[in-house]
């Protein structure tokens, strides 16, 4: 049996651990942030049929430029901005990877503020870029003097910014991203994974406009409840967007992914149609956690972090085995959880009220 030691590994990747939430196939499934509704039936049935259309094209290579996607997803950004604004890949985990792949590499380092989205410290390894990890003060709470002064301190090749912040939930104010730009000459991601769920004015998209370091970076995976299909896309100067094309694969977004994402746009208020449900479940949560006397910190996400836990391994087994699966993302004491449907957050809930 050859294991992985046999095999001439580069050796930045030796012992390194793959992403891994579980994919356990229990009932309740609260522990990536999915929307958990299912797409309605003439949504599902408008996305087949042109489907069908693509897959009649799919002897050819797809439009390399996926320009009516682009298109669409210019329309639905609004902020003036159109099509040479825009870029996408399968998932906002490729956008970013591709962005270090431009912009960092060998030699030069990617900063962000922890805890954060697990996936950075691991695209900056998989592209040979150097991770700095600042810890967030207590609160998790970014302030621009807090933030601009370690930008400068460490003076990074590229920031991300996580807005609101996973797995803490924590809005970002704009002030902070204006101030992190200003701190030094690199290139600024904003990742707006979560935006959907927070007030309206908290996107970062208005501040794009003469900035062409900063790049927003947003997702069909969460809110508009896509998260199969991997396509997540950005938002930033047409020069930036550029710089990626030198790193893209050809055609990497494939006929089936460009049709999918034109028809699933073409939808967008009854995708996102159950933001406000969430929200609300959300809601319930972070109160009925506080009666029972968790830590919960505020988030403007579909998520809510929550301390106080005795033992997190514990209570994740304990519900795991009630069939509801949530995470443990290694914050000493805390747990994650998603907000479901009514029915899903209702059973989490009272599992939790039956753990005391
Ligand atoms: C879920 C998530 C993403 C989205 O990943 P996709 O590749 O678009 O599915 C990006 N950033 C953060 C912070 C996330 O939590």
């Amino acid at each position: 049996m050859t294991s992985l030691n046999d095999l001439p590994l580069r050796a930045d990747l030796v012992g390194k651990q793959p992403y891994g939430a579980p994919q356990d196939f229990v009932s309740i499934t609260l522990n990536v942030n999915e929307n958990t509704h299912e797409l309605p039936d003439e949504i599902v049935d408008d996305i087949t049929r042109q489907l069908r259309d693509a897959v009649k094209t799919a002897n050819r290579y797809p439009d390399r430029e996926f320009t009516e996607l682009r298109e669409k997803l210019a329309e639905f950004l609004g902020h003036g901005l159109t099509a040479e604004n825009i870029w996408a890949a399968n998932g906002s985990n490729e956008v970013l990877q591709q962005i270090l792949q431009a912009f960092g590499g060998p030699g030069r380092t990617l900063l962000s503020f922890t805890p954060t989205y697990s996936m950075y410290p691991l695209l900056a390894s998989a592209t040979g870029t150097g991770w700095i990890a600042v810890p967030r003060p207590e609160d998790f709470v970014l302030t621009a003097e807090y933030v601009a002064s370690k930008i400068r301190e460490a003076n990074p090749s590229i920031v991300v910014l996580c807005s609101p912040n996973n797995p803490t939930g924590t809005p970002l104010d704009k002030a902070v991203i204006e101030a992190a730009y200003d701190a030094f000459d690199g290139m600024l991601i904003v990742d707006e994974a979560y935006i959907e769920f927070a007030p309206e004015d908290r996107t970062a998209l208005d501040l794009l406009q003469s900035r062409p370091r900063l790049l927003i970076s947003r997702t069909m995976s969460k809110a508009f409840a896509f998260a199969g299909v991997r396509i997540g896309y950005l938002a930033a100067n047409p020069v930036a967007v550029d710089a990626l094309r030198l790193v893209r694969l050809p055609y990497h977004l494939s006929v089936l992914t460009q049709a999918a994402g034109v028809a699933a746009l073409g939808h967008n208020k009854e995708m996102l149609s159950t933001v406000a449900e969430i929200t609300r479940q959300r809601e319930r949560i972070e109160a009925r956690l506080a009666e029972l006397g968790y830590e919960v910190h505020p988030t403007e996400s579909n998520f809510v972090l929550f301390g106080g836990v005795k033992d997190p391994k514990a209570t994740f087994e304990a519900l795991r085995s009630k069939g509801i699966l949530i995470r443990d993302v290694g914050i000493p004491n805390h747990l994650r959880v998603t907000a479901g449907t009514e029915s899903e957050t209702t059973a989490f809930l009272n599992a939790m009220a039956e753990l005391g």
